[in-house]
């Protein structure tokens, strides 16, 4: 069944894909929200788990707003550290201990990625003695896999870097995930320029996450180490049995 509320895609070069629900033959897929520079928050669920592939501003406040109780996550795994994809992980800790969460908590990441890093020091600055739950964190390398109740989840690096205003700084720590579930293949780019490993993500899944952050007509600076342009989103579209855009421009 697939319930898309949002604008399709590229009617002009906005579009969101807020209540977006993808599912098939068990396995759940919802954008709770995804605008670049915003928050990119996606929900994962099977009758046995539950899990987050990044958690932007907002995330806990989707989740409430969906009836999906927090504690129901395994955990979260992040594409990269900007904040329109990590801003929301600082809540979502904070709403587990407030409700006396028991278990294990994980959070994945890309090996280096330091903002996530950093979220989990604060958060363990404070609270460290007084939380309920165990957090664990994984470090991930290119080609980490990693199982998580049925689903397999496999870690490739993209290319992606840190940037204000389109002025480029050095290389972001990256991730796509690609997850296997009873031979359904979901693919989740992350934000990516275009690279080999974002093409070997998506090939024949049966769903694609795609970012489409940049709009055709943007500096080849910005094409090679930034972002997918809409052509590009759209062409790697195609190699999959379906897709969606996802990081769509917020203006
Ligand atoms: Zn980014």
């Amino acid at each position: 069944m697939i319930l898309n509320k949002g604008v399709q895609a590229f009617s002009g070069v906005t579009g969101d894909y807020l209540d977006m629900r993808w599912e098939k033959d068990g396995i759940a897929v919802e954008v709770l929200f995804s605008k670049a520079g915003l928050a990119t928050q996606i929900l994962v669920t099977t009758e046995e788990t539950a899990f987050l592939i990044d958690a932007g501003d907002g995330t806990l406040r989707d989740l409430i707003h969906k009836n999906f109780l927090p504690q129901r996550l395994k955990g979260i795994f992040f594409t990269h550290g900007h904040a329109d994809h990590m801003a929301g992980l600082y809540g979502i800790l904070g709403f587990l201990r407030a409700e006396n969460h028991t278990g294990t908590f994980r959070i994945w990441y890309p090996k280096g990625c330091e903002e996530v890093r950093a979220v989990i020091d604060a958060f363990q600055r404070c609270y460290k003695n007084t939380t309920p739950f165990t957090l664990v964190e994984h470090a991930l390398n290119d080609g980490d896999e990693v199982e998580i109740g049925q689903i397999k989840v496999l870690a490739r690096e993209v290319k992606h870097w840190h940037s204000i205003k389109g002025q480029l700084l050095r290389p972001a720590p990256a991730m796509g995930y690609r997850l296997e579930f009873r031979g359904i293949t979901i693919a989740v780019t992350g934000d990516t320029a275009p690279c080999p490993s974002v093409v070997e993500l998506v090939q024949d899944a049966d769903l694609a996450l795609i970012e489409a952050s940049l709009p055709d007509e943007v500096s080849e600076e910005q094409k090679m180490f930034l972002h997918l342009t809409h052509s590009e989103a759209k062409k790697l579209g195609t190699l999959a049995r379906d897709f969606r855009f996802i990081h769509l421009p917020k203006d």
